[in-house]
């Protein structure tokens, strides 16, 4: 990275950030999410599905947490548009590349806020022949949860109703590669 980028990242991160969880804190718990999971799964025939882009750092954590055997998979899907809120309609960008008739999956999301995103994704797969489907989600915001109600099974964290970034989360499509999570103080200085 040049030194204008490097600066550019550390004045962001410095000036427009307060953190909201360490890396230690995700660290320890993405652990017990996935103690947790390879209790629940040790007879099961699993696979993780990550919602790409957001989920994939908190994925590659937490399958190396998952003492089992398992397949991944991912899926890309529209959520947002134009950094506004979820409309419900998904459009699948990326499908899975695997059948997963006869497995028991979980789908992992960076964050729920509305829910639409993942209900609608719930509704996609569900109809695809799983055993079982459960929800992985690092963050949930209950907050604005107004349409869709939801059973995140596995939930990293409970946060207030604002705006998030780090650890897998973008802004502007940025700092996904923070290794902690900060709440954005101004999202147009990004
Ligand atoms: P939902 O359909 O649940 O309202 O939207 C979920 C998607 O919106 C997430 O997968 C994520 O891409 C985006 N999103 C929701 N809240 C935040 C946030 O606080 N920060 C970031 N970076 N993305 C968010």
């Amino acid at each position: 990275m040049s030194a204008t980028l490097v600066q550019k990242m550390t004045e962001f991160t410095n000036t427009n950030l307060e953190t909201l969880y360490s890396a230690e804190q995700i660290k320890t718990r993405v652990a017990e999410l996935g103690k947790q999971i390879a209790f629940d799964y040790a007879d099961k025939d699993l696979v993780v599905i990550g919602v790409l882009k957001g989920s994939c750092v908190f994925l590659a954590d937490l399958i190396r947490q998952i003492d089992l055997p398992l397949a991944i998979d991912f899926m890309a899907v529209s959520s947002y548009k134009d950094g506004t809120k979820s409309t419900g309609d998904v459009e699948i960008l990326k499908d899975a590349s695997q059948p997963i008739r006869g497995k028991d999956v979980i789908v992992v999301e960076d964050i729920v806020d509305t829910g639409l995103t993942l209900f609608r994704l719930l509704e996609i797969l569900g109809s695809r022949g799983a055993s079982s489907i459960k929800i992985a989600a690092l963050l949930d915001k209950p907050e604005p949860r107004i349409k869709k109600e939801l059973k995140i099974d596995y939930c990293g964290f409970q946060i207030p109703n604002k705006f998030v970034v780090g650890y897998g989360l973008d802004v502007a499509g940025r700092y996904r590669n923070l290794p902690f999570i900060g709440v954005v103080k101004n999202p147009h200085i990004a």
